[in-house]
This record gives C-alpha cells, sequence and structure tokens, in this order.
C-alpha cells in the first residue's frame, strides 16, 4: 500500500485546492493508477520530487523542453531581461528577434503572430482560414490533438482517450457541427467529404507526426494527398506542428516531409518552457489579420519579453546543435528496440512506436501498463503517465541515462 510520504501530502493538499489536485487532466495520473510525483526541481534530463527522489524525465513538459530544464543559456537570457520589465502589451525588439529566427527557419510562411499557448495558436489559424476562405467548415483527423477550443474537443486523442471520453461536456452542439472528421489515413473518407461538402471547407487541420494519441508516424503519401486534395478544392491547409516545430530539426516537419501547408501553428519548444502559441502563414493571408485585414485575435499578453528571450536563447542554442538531431533520433531508436527487445524476452505483447526522438508504448492492457508504469517510476523513470501520450528525448539525455532507462524498463516489464 502507498507509503505516507511528502510528495504524497502534498498531492492530498493540492486535492484540497486544485480541481482533481491538478491544473490539467493527465497529470493527476488517474491512468497509471498512482499518485503523481509533486516536482520540486527540473535540471537537465532529471526532475526531483520532495521525497528526495530523481527521475529520468521523458515527459519534458510534453516534449517543450528540447534542451531538457534549466539550460544554463536559456536561463542566462531570462534573467538577463527580467529587469527591464515583466510585460508591456506593446511591441518589444525580442518579438522580432523571436519571429525573424523562426521565419528563417520556416521559409513557407512569411509573417507570424505570437499568442500565449498551443491552443490560441491554433484557434487563431482556424479563424485565419476561414476569414480567408469565407467559409466555415474545417476538417480534423480522429486521435489529432489541436488544444481545448470548443470546435476542437471531438475524439481529440490523449486527453479525452486517457479518461475514455468520446468528447467533452460543455461544448454545446451547435459549436461542433462544423468540425467534419476523418480517420488519419483515410482518403476515401477525405475525398466523400470533400464531394459532400463542395466549397464549404475552410482548412484541413492535421498534426504531421500524431503525438496526441500515442506516436503516430507521418503517412506522406496521406499528406500529399491532402495537398493535392485541398490546393484542389481551395480550402487551406493547416500544419499544427505545436510538438513537430523545431523537434525533428531547426524548422518545421512539414518542410522536412516535403508538404507545404498554408498556414502552420506553433507552440511548445519555442517557448524554451514559458507559455507561448505562434501561428504564420505566407504574407497574403497574413494580410487578412488585423490590423491589415478583417479576422480579429488580439492578447495582452502576447509576445511577452520574457517569453521571447525564452525562445530566443532556446533557439539560438538548438541552432548550435542542428546537426545532432539526427544522433537524438539514433538514441531513441535505440531505446526503443531495446524496449522491443526487453519486451519479447518477458513475453509480453508491447508496442512501440517511434519517430524522430518521440517514442511510445502500447500494451494489450491498462492493467499491465500500470504495473509496469508504478515500477518505472521506482527504479526513477518518468515516462509519460498514459499510453496515450508522447514520450520525448531531449539534448540533455545522455547515453547514461538511456542505459539506465532500459535497465528500469527491464525490471518493470518483469513485473508487468
Ligand atoms: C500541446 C498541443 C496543442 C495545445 O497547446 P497548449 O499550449 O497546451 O494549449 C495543440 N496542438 C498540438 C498538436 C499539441 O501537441
Amino acid at each position: 500500500m502507498a507509503k505516507r510520504t511528502i510528495n504524497s501530502e502534498l498531492f492530498a493538499e493540492a486535492r484540497k485546492y486544485l480541481a482533481g489536485g491538478v491544473n490539467s487532466p493527465v497529470r493527476a495520473f488517474n491512468y497509471a493508477g498512482c499518485d503523481p510525483m509533486i516536482i520540486k526541481k527540473g535540471l537537465g534530463s532529471k526532475v526531483y520530487d520532495y521525497d528526495g527522489k530523481v527521475y529520468i524525465d521523458y515527459v519534458l513538459s510534453w516534449g517543450s523542453l528540447i534542451l531538457g530544464h534549466a539550460h544554463p543559456g536559456v536561463i542566462r537570457g531570462i534573467k538577463k531581461v527580467i529587469k527591464s520589465g515583466l510585460s508591456f502589451g506593446a511591441t518589444n525588439r525580442l518579438e522580432i528577434e523571436l519571429a525573424k529566427i523562426i521565419l528563417k527557419a520556416i521559409p513557407s510562411i512569411a509573417k507570424i503572430r505570437f499568442v500565449n499557448s498551443g491552443t490560441e495558436a491554433v484557434m487563431g489559424a482556424v479563424r485565419l482560414a476561414r476569414g480567408y476562405t469565407k467559409r466555415d467548415k474545417i476538417l480534423k483527423f480522429e486521435c489529432s490533438y489541436h488544444g481545448h477550443a470548443d470546435y476542437l474537443l471531438v475524439k481529440s486523442g490523449s486527453g479525452l482517450a486517457t479518461f475514455g471520453l468520446p468528447a467533452s461536456a460543455g461544448v454545446p452542439r451547435n459549436y461542433i457541427k462544423d468540425t467534419l472528421m476523418a480517420g488519419y489515413g483515410d482518403k476515401k473518407a477525405v475525398e466523400n467529404i470533400f464531394k459532400k461538402h463542395r466549397n464549404e471547407i475552410a482548412a484541413v487541420i492535421f498534426e504531421p507526426c500524431g503525438g496526441n494519441y500515442g506516436v503516430i508516424s507521418p503517412d506522406i503519401d496521406f499528406l500529399k494527398y491532402l495537398r493535392a486534395v485541398t490546393a484542389k478544392n481551395r480550402a487551406l491547409l493547416i500544419a499544427d506542428e505545436v510538438i513537430t516545430g523545431f523537434r525533428f530539426d531547426f524548422g518545421s516537419l512539414s518542410r522536412k516531409l516535403g508538404i507545404t501547408p498554408d498556414i502552420i501553428s506553433l507552440g511548445k519548444i519555442i517557448g524554451g518552457g514559458l507559455p507561448i502559441g505562434a501561428y504564420g502563414a505566407r504574407q497574403e493571408i497574413m494580410n487578412h489579420l488585423a490590423p491589415l485585414g478583417e479576422v480579429y485575435q488580439a492578447s495582452t499578453f502576447a509576445g511577452n519579453p520574457v517569453v521571447m528571450q525564452s525562445g530566443l536563447s532556446t533557439l539560438r542554442e538548438l541552432e548550435k546543435l542542428k546537426d545532432k538531431y539526427s544522433s537524438l533520433g539514433e538514441l531513441t531508436e535505440y531505446l526503443s528496440e531495446s524496449v522491443r527487445e526487453s519486451a519479447r524476452a518477458s513475453n509480453i505483447e508491447l508496442d512501440v512506436e517511434n519517430f524522430g526522438s518521440m517514442f511510445s508504448l502500447r500494451f494489450k492492457e491498462k492493467k499491465q501498463f500500470q504495473r509496469f508504469y508504478g515500477r518505472l517510476l521506482e527504479s526513477g523513470v518518468y515516462f509519460a503517465q498514459s499510453e496515450f501520450e508522447t514520450n520525448f528525448l531531449s539534448f540533455s539525455h545522455t547515453r547514461a541515462d538511456i542505459e539506465k532507462t532500459i535497465r528500469g524498463v527491464k525490471r518493470a516489464l518483469d513485473a508487468a
């Protein structure tokens, strides 16, 4: 039975004051069937709890921290700017600098707009697509997550899947009547939807690599089809790169895959651990955004100087590592292959999916995952607390971290 620890006492206290003890559902570890650790600090590839336990972190703020926790270059940058004020609600120079570095790395977008989260980025991108095309309907794929805007919270991957929910309560039927859905990879379904809703579809939105229903590796043929079918029907293609932007190389994943979307949403990595979102498109589309055009979107904190600096320092450090992305992918492949081998050796049916520096696990039964997960935490390895979430590597993960993780996984699989 659960021991009384500082951690469990803190979580009991959290439950008194925060709904479910958390500020985002999956953090409650319901799916994993144990109490979450309360994190005291993070350094490099590790997080520390209040009982003095250390974990190798594969959650990394859901992939945001590609340099690891508290990277010295990022902390130095933030320390320098906080002395000059925390928020202006007016244009500052750091916005220009961060925009420049992103636009140079993603040449298909000519202008960018910064917001405060990936959710807002996608909301802005969808509104812009609707305003530009003067059409209402959007097409998304089952199991993709695009943030928590009402009209996108249908069959939206990990968060809902973890709790076994098809859609969120509190979303009026009317709000989702313009959200069309198809299975990822299902060309026929997409074709039929375009036939049925000729001249009604503003945009198709997709994740270049699925990261919100475990890892769903890109189906390049399907993505090329989406590019063609949207162009043919004068609908826009929105690549939601909130996870994938700067995760697979120094730029967008769409570009690496040879797909040119019309609008790209970004988040996570570009904020270096502080809350951010952004969306961008070619000039002609961005001209529709207020104050240039009639599509309105505003924000008190957008372009916040501290956030901009955090993103800027992160991208500058990341640019120095741009030749190292492939080794990060190789390390992830090595870890994933070792996990597969251990599962075979323990006679456990386990699907491991990996792409670049992302990987996910899927057991036959939830109970197996729970036994595995509890044991893994004991070994000091922190994987995502649901099989529907994705794990990430960062440039701070060492070979020694990976070897320790492999040993922990072996022991945990024996317990599953
Ligand atoms: C995380 C995520 C979002 C939402 O970003 P938040 O910053 O959590 O609002 C949107 N789309 C994708 C693909 C994401 O992974």
